[in-house]
């Protein structure tokens, strides 16, 4: 994943390989947004892919990504793919242009106080847990429609798609094919799935925007306290 040829950038390789999947699966490439997840790595292996011309990066933490972004964002679109807390939401709101992890209750309700407070929206995707796995975020299938539903009704949100981490040891199509039908169903045309070992996969089964970080950048620093 991380050894591409050594005539052509890991960029220009990641791009590659999304245009390939794009026109295999009869789609337009530029259909597919790559948003490069720049979390724990260091500015010497960002820079290059800023330089190359990559203007939309994902980060999921709002305090690493303030330090990282907030003095250079201009000409950028930032992607918050990490779980907000509600009393960062301000923050998030004032720094990302799409929040991927809108999850429950409690924050789309936050979440639409902050829009009416800030006078601006992000775009704003719901988080869908299609494994069902009790330790990740995101909504569960059965509760996903009732969920947009509510953001859509009860708080006014306009919620225009969804994103997935499949459980890593799970062929990911079944859960990528389950996003896009509950897309489909509820009438959203943004699809967040696809990270560096699976985003040809994720193209070919409706992706809009694939999430890569180390086919990109290499290895994350470790954060203190995680593996
Ligand atoms: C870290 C992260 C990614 C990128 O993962 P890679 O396997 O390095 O491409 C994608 N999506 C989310 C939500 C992440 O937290």
């Amino acid at each position: 994943m991380t050894d591409p040829s050594p005539s052509t950038s890991p960029l220009a390789d990641v791009l590659g390989r999304i245009a390939a999947a794009a026109k295999a699966a009869g789609r337009d490439p530029k259909a597919v947004t790559l948003v490069a997840v720049s979390k724990q790595q260091p500015w010497e292996a960002i820079e290059p892919i800023l330089k190359a011309g990559q203007t939309t990066f994902g980060e999921n933490r709002v305090q690493e990504a303030q330090g990282r972004w907030a003095e250079r964002r201009e000409g950028l679109t930032l992607h918050l793919i990490g779980p907000l807390q509600t009393n960062k939401t301000r923050e998030a709101l004032a720094l990302f242009d799409v929040i991927e992890t809108l999850d429950r209750p409690k924050l789309a309700k936050v979440l639409a106080e902050e829009i009416q407070h800030a006078g601006r929206a992000p775009r704003l995707y719901v988080q869908v847990n299609t494994g069902e796995e009790p330790q990740k975020a995101g909504v569960i299938p059965g509760e996903v429609d009732a969920f947009i539903a509510a953001c859509r009704g009860e708080f006014g949100l306009t919620v225009e798609g969804l994103m997935c981490i499949p459980p890593h040891d799970e062929e990911p199509s079944m859960h990528f094919a389950l996003l896009a039908k509950i897309a489909a169903r509820n009438g959203l045309t943004k699809l967040s799935m696809g990270m560096s070992g699976d985003f040809e996969t994720a193209v070919r089964f409706g992706a809009t925007s694939v999430r890569v970080g180390s086919a990109l950048f290499g290895e994350r620093i470790p954060r203190p306290g995680e593996g």
